[in-house]
């Protein structure tokens, strides 16, 4: 059998392999025993940073979650119903379960859960490199358990189910999939990728809520358009709605997204239904269950998308680029930007966006008071007046303002 132990210490720090034999021997202790599991044991043998420590106890989680809390100095997070427990280290959190099957009483539906073995608790997985387990057993520290070949197929770079059925049980595994792909650079087996192309319509027994969940995950790569690109290729963005696409033009809008600023999967959501029609936004917006929030961002974008042909009047100023998007949110607009084609319209979405909707008049609605304005709507068209003028550059101190309003004063 693999024994770890060299990779373990070379590559977690040291506080984190001391936390990890402390628990084993407290399991041990306790008669039960702890493993080390999913994506950090996926990555230790990939060389991959990962702290995301999961473990998993052949016993009683939330009793052993306790006891590592208690021992750290800090109070755990128990679900006794679950079977789980988390806790804090430090700046770790980790997260322990009782080891269990599952077995799903329909496609799609959340699993019936008995607790079983660390074997057991392997076979229910996505995913045969998602499948390790590391013994913490104190003699037994740091041995591989890989009952489905995931280190093999981490060596040949493959994303392989461990069954038949796995994407009918669970079609979020389809998604998955295709992240742990792009994320390492590698193929989906063969009969991996023939199963989920087949199995692609089972995305219909998934609710919105898991759907979205699953896609913000994708969204959250380094590089989200590849698993777009691929989840078009293989049809699971089209089982998910038929109007979305992943396209070139897709890939590039993403790139420039980034360029702005730190990857922001609203943003990217915004992007993939840029060219939607309004009926097929509204039927993606209920697919996915979004927020009200962000079905407000879709529909903005939507609306200046179709507005976007009054920027490119040749002397537009700088307040009429101001007044035909202040009704939008800064994610609307900066969804345009990146998606408009026009370079003259880009450049005054983005003009509104780094300057225009900053400026404010020096003065406000006191110091209009102060100058004799009633309170009320002439008050708030000289605050726009002013607004307007310094947009323009026609005031730029308090001095120039307070000479436009009295001039304005004495004209009305
Ligand atoms: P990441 O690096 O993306 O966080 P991860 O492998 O840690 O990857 P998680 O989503 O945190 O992924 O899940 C932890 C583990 O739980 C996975 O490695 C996998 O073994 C298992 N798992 C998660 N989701 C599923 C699922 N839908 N079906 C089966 N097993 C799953």
């Amino acid at each position: 059998m693999d024994n770890l132990l060299s990779k373990i210490e070379a590559q977690l720090p040291p506080e984190v392999v001391g936390l990890l034999r402390t628990a084993g021997e407290m399991a041990q202790r306790e008669g039960q025993r702890l493993y080390l599991v999913g994506g950090v044991v996926r990555d230790l043998l990939l060389g991959r940073p990962n702290l995301d420590l999961d473990l998993v106890v052949q016993g009683d989680a939330p009793r052993l979650a306790r006891l590592l809390a208690k021992a750290s100095g800090e109070k755990p997070v128990v679900h006794s119903q679950f079977g789980t427990g988390k806790f804090r280290h430090g700046s770790l959190s980790i997260d322990v379960a009782t080891a269990r099957s599952e077995t799903y009483p329909r496609p799609g539906a959340l699993p019936v859960v008995t607790p079983a073995t660390i074997e057991d608790d392997l076979l229910r997985r996505d995913f045969t490199i998602n499948a390790m387990a590391i013994d913490l057993g104190v003699a037994s520290f740091g041995q591989l358990l890989d009952p489905c070949g995931g280190r093999s197929d981490l060596e040949q770079r493959l994303i392989r189910i461990l069954h038949d059925g796995s994407f009918v049980d669970d079609a979020t595994r389809i998604l998955r999939a295709l992240r742990y792909e792009q994320r390492l650079r590698f193929r989906l087996e063969e009969r991996t990728e023939k199963l989920l192309c087949q199995h692609a319509t089972m995305l219909d027994t998934i609710s919105g809520d898991r759907i979205r969940h699953e896609l913000e995950l994708n969204l959250m790569e380094d590089h989200p358009e590849r698993v777009l690109r691929r989840a078009v290729e293989l049809g699971v963005l089209q089982a998910i709605h038929p109007s979305l696409r992943g396209n070139g033009w897709l890939a590039q809008r993403f790139q420039h997204a980034r360029q702005l600023g730190p990857p922001d999967p609203a943003l990217y959501l915004l992007l993939l239904v840029y060219h939607l029609g309004d009926d097929d936004l509204e039927e993606v917006a209920l697919r996915l269950n979004v927020s009200g929030q962000v079905r407000r961002s879709m529909r903005q974008v939507q609306r200046l998308r179709q507005a976007l042909d009054a920027l490119t009047e040749p002397d537009l100023p700088r307040s009429g680029i101001h007044r035909l998007l202040k009704a939008y949110s800064p994610a609307a607009v900066t969804a345009c930007a990146l998606a408009c084609d026009s370079p003259v319209t880009r450049s005054r979405l983005m003009l509104y966006l780094d300057e225009l909707r900053h400026v404010k008049p020096c003065l406000d609605g006191d110091d209009l008071k102060r100058l004799g304005l009633q309170p009320g709507p002439p008050l708030g068209r000289m605050l726009q007046a002013l607004l307007r003028a310094k947009l323009d550059g026609k005031v730029s101190s308090r001095k120039e303002e307070e000479a436009l309003v009295r001039q304005r004063l004495r004209h009305n």
